[in-house]
């Protein structure tokens, strides 16, 4: 993997005859008390209430040798804090032009992954999309936006190792929310996995990946889901890229004992 421009808001890379970029929807504070540990007490047990941790919202955009753009999750639009939603401007400031980009591929269907697909004044971004990949557990929750009933006719559920027409391959990584998948890619000289909300908070969840996320659906489930994308990554050398891993966004684990170091790229 090859980096060819950093910015606060882009990571341009090149990993064989792949274009990747890792661009920055913003950024949302959110509750401490949400981070547990395994017996669903708050985390550390000193937290404050009023204490907040910053969490990044990451999106991808990976172009294959052939030219096909796939946008991997798609920020928060205008749904949520107005620190969110800067997907549009961020594409623009990278050179993406997003009538460029025909599949969006969700990780699941919270706010901060899909309803990104209008912009903060309510246009669609993304003109020429013509695909929502999903995973089909997650389709119910993208119905369930009323928001964006005009995409529903693009919905494409996706199951666990389904390899796509743009030469991703959809990995099942349960327990943040229903039918929560990530997107594996092998480009010939690197592997990626983009993974969405495995790691919410990397100061504390590569020292302890035992430390879940209150809004993790099933927190014993996603536990044993980051253990083993950790311990995967770790050994294979796998990028990972996640939704609010801070910025940029990628980088690769290195295992210690019990623990892992996340090296974020660049
Ligand atoms: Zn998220």
């Amino acid at each position: 993997m090859k980096i060819v421009s950093h910015s606060a808001g882009v990571l341009a890379m090149t990993s064989g005859e792949w274009r990747i970029w890792s661009l920055s929807d913003g950024h949302v504070d959110m509750e401490a008390t949400l981070l547990r540990d395994a017996g669903d007490n708050p985390f550390p047990a000193t937290v404050k209430a009023e204490d907040r941790v910053r969490l990044s919202v990451n999106c991808f955009v990976v172009v294959s040798p052939d030219g096909q753009s796939v946008l991997i999750d798609c920020g928060a639009g205008g749904s949520w804090e107005p620190t969110m939603g800067k997907l549009g401007a961020v594409m623009e400031e990278a050179g993406i032009d997003p009538a460029s980009i025909t599949t969006m591929a969700a990780t699941h269907a919270h706010e901060d992954h899909v309803s990104g697909l209008l912009t903060p004044d309510g246009r669609a971004l993304l003109p020429k999309l013509d695909a929502i990949l999903i995973g089909e557990d997650a389709v119910k929750g993208f119905l369930a936006k009323t928001h964006l009933a005009t995409f529903r006719p693009l919905l494409k559920p996706v199951r666990d190792g389904d390899r796509l027409e743009s030469g991703l391959q959809a990995v099942a990584l349960p327990g943040h929310a229903p039918g929560h998948v990530g997107y594996a890619l092998r480009t010939g000289e690197d592997q990626f996995l983009f993974f969405g909300d495995v790691v919410h908070v990397p100061a504390l969840q590569f020292a302890d990946p035992t430390i879940s996320w209150g809004y993790d659906d099933d927190q014993p489930t996603a536990r044993i889901t980051r253990l083993n994308v950790l311990r995967q990554a770790a050994s294979q050398g796998t990028w990972i890229a996640g939704a609010h891993l801070g910025r940029p966004g990628i980088g690769r684990v290195a295992s210690k004992d019990s623990s892992y170091i996340y090296e974020p790229a660049g």
